[in-house]
């Protein structure tokens, strides 16, 4: 069963109806859901003339679901439940294809009759008998489901609730797994995000997308755009190889834009998901089990990022998995690889992509590192990645940071000199490397190393990458001095995960340009 897009047209009058009725068209919806709950001075008619109106297009007839939500499940005005019944009559009777009823209501009140009737009367209406959650799980999915179809087993049953982590997640693709009718599950707000993309994975009778963020009737419902564009909706089947980014906050992560366009690039079947895992080691831990424990789900590698590179490597190291020398050196990785039998890979991409961008930048091997003057700004994650990479190649380390305690520390694990940030005297090196965050987006106006310490001869390297030319990069072009921006290790790194998710290599060029266009405009 080949999953359907529905888009809710929602409106507040007939206009307005067409207008979003137009835009689901042209944005590729496969059914309208005509939200009528929407619609001031909601009438039998009004509700006739829409359905008319679809119907009576030129263009590619689109099946219509016509909901009119009771409040207490998310409907927008107060309307009746007489009303709202016989709209859904109403709607049968003008020719939609489907109705969408509350459960509850269904089996509460003398509705049932008047909608088993007009069902009987309709030649080809279906209905959708739906519950929704807006606080949390429901208690027992699977007993709810199979009630819904007790009742009525022609109905397709919905089942939707928040899952407020995204491990709830999984309790919505067991059920789906474990069924094949007409149904629809999945799970809303931002830990839910990932069932309405892999409902189409799953065999979900229908996922919904709005046509754009304003329009959205439901928490963390996706834009069509979103879905078809950066998450390959037309690609999936159930044969898809997953991915993902584990992070949180995920929502501005590049990584899945550009891994996406890498699978479209080369015509894989893979999809790489943003996967939101809030809170510390624990929850990690259990969405990786729940997430590898389900081998149907097929996960084959992770992209992992702040808060959780130590909760990675620590995870691969407890399942007795393998780890990257580095990795293990620097105390994090950033790619796990999951292998054909299950066994775990944790590597750390970081220190890669910076190495790479250094010898790429600089046009010298990484033999030309060995006692290499190198100052490193920052004392964080990347510049510990950065560290372990340049130390294990013999550069020559002193490490600048605002903390003193903290670059002394890692100045003392990789046998490393340190001074405080602002000690720039003494500054003498080849290679000056900005790991703090000094000079991001929206502070744009600051650098770590005032233009009068930058001098001919050096090369300048900003991990920094919103925006691409910070004010450290500009200053040292003015000097016409060599730069390195932090496109190139972010693009390094995630070739080098790229490489590792599929043993072939992404495309650099389209990268880069993905991360470009994302970026926010100077
Ligand atoms: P982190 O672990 O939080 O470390 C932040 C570093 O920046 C610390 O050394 C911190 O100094 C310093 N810092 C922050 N604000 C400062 C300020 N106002 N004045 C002086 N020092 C300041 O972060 P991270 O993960 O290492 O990331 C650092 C930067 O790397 C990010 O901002 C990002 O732009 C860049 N990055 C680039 C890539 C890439 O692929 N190109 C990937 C990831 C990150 P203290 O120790 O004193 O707090």
């Amino acid at each position: 069963m080949e999953t359907k897009l529905a888009v809710p047209i929602a409106a507040r009058n007939i206009d307005q109806a067409g207008e979003q009725i137009k835009s689901a068209r042209t944005a590729g919806a496969d059914i309208l859901e005509l939200r009528t709950d929407y619609l001031e001075n909601l009438n039998l008619d009004l509700v006739k003339k829409l359905i008319a109106d679809v119907k009576n297009t030129s263009d590619k007839k689109l099946p219509i679901i016509v909901t009119c939500r009771d409040k207490r499940q998310g409907g927008a005005i107060d309307y009746p439940q007489k009303l709202r019944v016989d709209i859904l009559a109403a709607a049968l009777k003008a020719g939609a294809e489907f109705i969408d009823f509350e459960y509850e209501n269904f089996i509460s009140i003398e509705g049932q009759e008047k909608i088993r009737l007009a069902l009987s009367q309709s030649s080809r209406g279906r209905l959708i008998l739906s519950t929704h959650n807006f606080e949390t799980k429901f208690d027992n999915i699977g007993k709810l489901y199979r009630k819904i179809l007790n009742v009525c087993p022609i109905a397709i049953p919905k089942l939707i609730y928040v899952a407020n982590h995204i491990n709830d997640c999984f309790e919505a693709f067991d059920l789906l797994h474990q069924t094949s009718a007409e149904r629809i599950i999945f799970c809303m707000g931002a830990g839910g995000l990932i069932s309405r993309i892999l409902a189409k994975k799953l065999g979900c009778f229908l996922t919904f997308a709005s046509i754009d963020e304003l329009n959205a009737t439901a928490p963390g419902q996706l834009t069509i755009k979103n879905l078809k564009g950066l998450y390959r909706f037309d690609c999936i089947d159930t044969q898809t190889q997953l991915y993902g980014v584990i992070a949180d906050p995920v929502g501005h992560s590049l990584s899945p834009a550009i891994h996406n366009a890498c699978f479209d690039d080369k015509q894989m079947n893979n999809l790489y998901l943003p996967l939101l895992v809030e809170g510390g080691r624990q929850d990690f831990d259990s969405f990786l089990h729940h997430a590898l424990m389900r081998k149907w789900l097929n996960f084959r590698g992770f992209s992992v990022t702040i808060p959780h590179k130590q909760n990675a490597l620590a995870y691969v190291r407890v399942s007795r998995g393998y780890v990257e020398p580095l990795a293990q050196k620097i105390g994090a990785a950033n790619t796990l690889l999951v292998g054909p039998d299950g066994k775990l890979e944790a590597y750390n991409t970081d220190y890669a992509g910076a190495l790479d961008a250094i010898t790429t930048g600089m046009k010298i091997s990484r033999a030309k590192l060995n006692g290499l003057p190198v100052a490193v700004f920052g004392a964080g994650g990347v510049s510990r990645a950065i560290v372990a990479g340049l130390t294990d190649a013999g550069a020559q380390i002193k490490i600048y940071n605002r903390t003193i305690e903290k670059a002394q520390n890692l100045a003392a694990e990789f046998n490393c000199e340190f001074a405080p940030l602002d000690d720039l005297k003494s500054l003498e090196a080849k290679l000056l490397i900005n790991c703090t965050s000094i000079g991001m987006h929206p502070n744009v106006e600051a650098t770590p190393v005032p233009k009068e310490f930058l001098k001919r001869g050096m090369t300048i390297f900003d991990t920094v990458y919103n925006p691409a030319e910070t004010l450290l990069l500009k200053d040292a072009k003015k000097k016409r001095i060599k730069t390195i921006d932090g496109i190139s290790m972010f693009v390094n790194q995630a070739m080098a995960q790229f490489k590792l998710f599929t043993d072939t290599d992404g495309n650099p060029d389209l990268m880069r340009k993905v991360v470009c266009d994302l970026l926010p405009a100077e």
